[in-house]
């Protein structure tokens, strides 16, 4: 059904038409510098867009490009990060500078291959850099895509697959931040407003029931808690470990500690951990 080209007429219609009058304001949107896209793409991967916004004006002040981010210190670079969790995104963006301090590769297969870019990532920054019409699919897009012509969420390869017959190549950009707002907008995972959204009458799902996604578990999220007490500690001064034990209360802070600096989030000097200097 979604093959036919007045089914895609439709969708598209409905969607730009609601676009138009109510797209997000985002600031990452008033940009096509792929550094910029680039660190908004990252920060949005795990954190809400509304703590997002405030992190990327700040982020981007102190370093405005990938030469000030490469000239900076792991240990700045984190402490700028700090609120933003998962630090490993931080020590990634990092380490691209380092690869890249003039510019980004255009090509999607070079952007794949930066360390903690993935096929999401890469397709984002081509697209909304660079205008590239390809297909990719976040969270919001496999909701969206896979209710609309599924009937049920997609996984990442049935919504990209999706977008590729959907997509129009003029206005790719605009047509994945519309999807985007309406998945955050009304296609919320576990309460969709199906009544109030726009892809309504060319939409499958339309209200049905579906099993809700598992929550992650609560020893994991606590373990990214850790972590992040672990960092936010060094950001003020380095500690040992035993001090971050006591500090923060929990007996997997070695273990974590340990984590970290496999990771090379943190180091060790002495008996002392530090953010990298
Ligand atoms: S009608 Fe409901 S399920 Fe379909 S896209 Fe809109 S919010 Fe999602």
């Amino acid at each position: 059904m979604y093959d036919t080209e007045a089914f895609r007429s439709a969708i598209r219609r409905r969607l730009f038409a609601w676009y138009r009058r109510s797209a997000r304001d985002l600031p990452w949107r008033r940009t096509r510098d792929p550094y910029a896209v680039l660190v908004s793409e990252v920060m949005l991967q795990q954190t809400q867009v509304s703590r997002v916004i405030e992190a990327y004006a700040r982020f981007l002040r102190r370093f405005p490009t990938l030469r000030a981010l490469a000239r900076a210190s792991l240990g700045d670079v984190l402490r700028a990060w700090s609120g933003l969790g998962y630090n490993r995104r931080a020590r990634d963006l990092h380490a691209i500078a380092g690869l890249h301090p003039q510019s980004l590769p255009e090509a999607i297969e070079d952007l794949d291959a930066l360390p903690g870019v993935g096929a999401y990532t890469a397709g984002a920054v081509a697209c909304f850099a660079h205008g590239v019409a390809v297909a990719f699919a976040d969270t919001n897009v496999r909701r969206v895509l896979g209710r609309a012509i599924l009937g049920r969420a997609a996984t990442e390869r049935e919504a990209v697959a999706i977008d590729m017959r959907l997509m129009p190549r003029r206005r790719a950009a605009q047509w994945h931040h519309a999807l985007m707002d309406v998945g955050a907008i009304f296609c919320r995972s576990r309460e969709p407003r199906c009544a109030a959204c726009p892809l309504r009458p060319v939409c499958r799902y339309r209200g049905a029931a579906e099993p809700h996604p598992p929550r992650q578990s609560s020893f994991a999220a606590s373990d990214r808690r850790i972590r992040g007490a672990i960092v936010r500690a060094l950001t003020i001064t380095p500690h040992t470990v035993a001090e971050l034990r006591r500090l923060i209360g929990d007996p997997r802070v070695p273990h974590l500690v340990a984590a970290l600096a496999d990771e090379r989030i943190v180091e060790t000097f002495g008996h002392r951990v530090r953010l990298p200097e």
